[in-house]
């Protein structure tokens, strides 16, 4: 019989793969997990963590402004993007040494180095070979980033977290989530932004109401918005600023000090050893996986953004937890998720859980629409003319909330809650049942009485 020396051997250690390992320990298997940069992985060194905490810090400018309706003289406001990113990069040392230490404590055996895969058991490591019983391969992914003259000259989310100073003048490219977070940043900051995306409305994917909304609010708080628009090069400066060139019908050169791509993320699998070891990819260069996370090598295992489906950190955790309580907990573990709630960190931001209006229209016959525009109790004594937007959307026959979304300060606190109830099937019945909150503008999720339209499927 082979001995192996571990029962798992993790390769990454952000969000998916500390899950796996210390479940996998905690269920008494033999466990060692290898990382190449810093443990805590894209969420915590170089993504959710440190851009909320950016998120925080651009709303002040805000609110300093916004403190005079309510009585405040604030003298004018100084910014120091140095203090910041030091104060960021201070909570990410914490909170990685925090992942350390908890694997410690659990019991896995903690390494530093790149791992790649020799074959189905096997894993070399800083010039040593390992062998363990399964392996579970938790890379995460990596910014994508179109071949482009002068791309070169771009930056990504990576290196704008540790940027010297503050661009003045900042293109950031892309319509997701990264890039409508970082405009949002930039613009707070008091950068002037330029956001660039090359479809007809940012946000694909989600509702087209949010679409519509928070394009109208980011172009109030001043970030220039160019829609259909493709950039066909980049070039630098003697003075080190970049002349951007527009391609199509607005064939223009425009200068900025930063410009920013933020055109997806893949998969981070170079020099892994997949195909040596017989590890199959999809056709977008996800591992492929099964309902149990298993690869088409059985004793091969894939979580989180490398496998290119869902990449929310709270997803790949989950998928973490599953495969190690399927191999070691005695347990057929599978990673349901008919609901997955979600925000974007704009300003304001999103919360958003179930269907889409355009998605609840393809698979229910007659849904109901209920919407409230409106503007928040704190903004009726300050000068700013923003807007929150909530909506629901409800399958006619059943009566059943497919979907909640809003627009709006603290979109995702309240849409975390509202994810319970729609994942328990709440009706429209139950939301109105259930009493207000006064003054709130969560409360308008459960005072929405007249509905706004009734659509049928086409
Ligand atoms: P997204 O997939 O959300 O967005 C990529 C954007 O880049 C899209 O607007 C896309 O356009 C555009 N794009 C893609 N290729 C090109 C190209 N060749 N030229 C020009 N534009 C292009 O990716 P992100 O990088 O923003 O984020 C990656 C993932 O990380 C997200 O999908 C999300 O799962 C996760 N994430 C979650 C966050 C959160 O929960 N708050 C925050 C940040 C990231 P098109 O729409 O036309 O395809």
């Amino acid at each position: 019989m082979t001995t192996f020396d571990y029962q798992l051997f993790v390769i990454g250690g952000g969000s998916g793969g500390v899950r796996a390992a210390r479940v996998a320990a905690g269920l008494g298997a033999r466990v060692a997990i290898a990382e190449s940069y810093r443990y805590g992985g894209t969420c915590v060194i170089r993504g959710c963590v440190p851009k909320k905490l950016l998120v925080h810090a651009a709303h002040f400018l805000d609110d300093f402004a916004d403190a005079a309706g309510f009585g405040w003289h604030v003298p004018p406001a100084t910014f120091s993007w140095q203090k910041l990113i030091d104060g960021k990069n201070q909570e990410i040392a914490r909170l990685s040494a925090i992942y350390q230490e908890n694997l410690a404590q659990s019991g896995v055996t903690v390494l530093h180095g790149t791992a790649r895969l020799v074959d189905a058991h096997t894993v070399e490591i800083n010039d040593q070979q390992v062998c363990a019983e399964y392996i579970l391969i938790a890379t995460g992914g990596k910014p994508f980033l179109p071949n482009i003259p002068g791309i070169e000259y771009a930056i990504t989310s990576n290196e704008a977290f540790n940027l010297t100073s503050l661009p003045t003048r900042v293109l950031v490219v892309g319509g997701g989530y990264i890039a409508v977070e970082f405009a949002g940043i930039f613009n707070g900051l008091g950068a002037r932004v330029t956001l660039s995306y090359r479809g007809e409305q940012i946000l694909r994917g989600f509702d087209d109401d949010l679409r519509q909304h928070l394009h109208d609010a980011m172009g109030k708080k001043g970030i220039n918005i160019r829609l259909r628009d493709e950039i066909s090069s980049i070039e630098q400066r003697s003075d080190g600023a970049l002349d951007v060139v527009f391609s199509g019908s607005r064939n223009e050169t425009q200068t900025f000090d930063a410009v920013m791509y933020a055109t997806g993320r893949v998969p981070n699998i170079d020099g892994l050893g997949l195909a040596r070891a017989g590890v199959e990819l999809e056709n977008d260069g996800g591992v492929r996986v099964d309902q149990y996370g298993r690869t088409s090598v059985a004793s091969i295992y894939a979580v989180g953004d490398v496998t290119n489906r869902i990449a929310l950190t709270p997803v790949a955790i989950r998928e973490g937890a599953a495969v190690a309580q399927t191999l070691f907990g005695n347990a057929s573990v599978t990673v349901d998720l008919p609901v997955v709630p979600s925000a974007v960190f704009s300003q304001p931001p999103i919360g958003t859980v179930g269907l889409t209006e355009a998605e609840a229209l393809e698979r229910y016959a007659e849904i109901d629409i209920y919407r409230a525009n409106f503007r928040s109790l704190r903004h009726a004594l300050t000068e700013r003319n923003e807007r929150v937007l909530i909506k629901l959307v409800v399958d006619a026959a059943t009566q059943r909330v497919l979907g909640a979304h809003m627009v709006g300060s603290d979109a995702p606190e309240i849409i975390q809650g509202l994810a319970i109830a729609i994942r328990l099937g709440a009706t429209k019945a139950d939301f109105d049942a259930t009493l207000a909150i006064h003054p709130t503008s969560a409360e308008e999720f459960v005072t929405l009485k007249e509905k706004t339209t009734r659509r049928q499927h086409s």
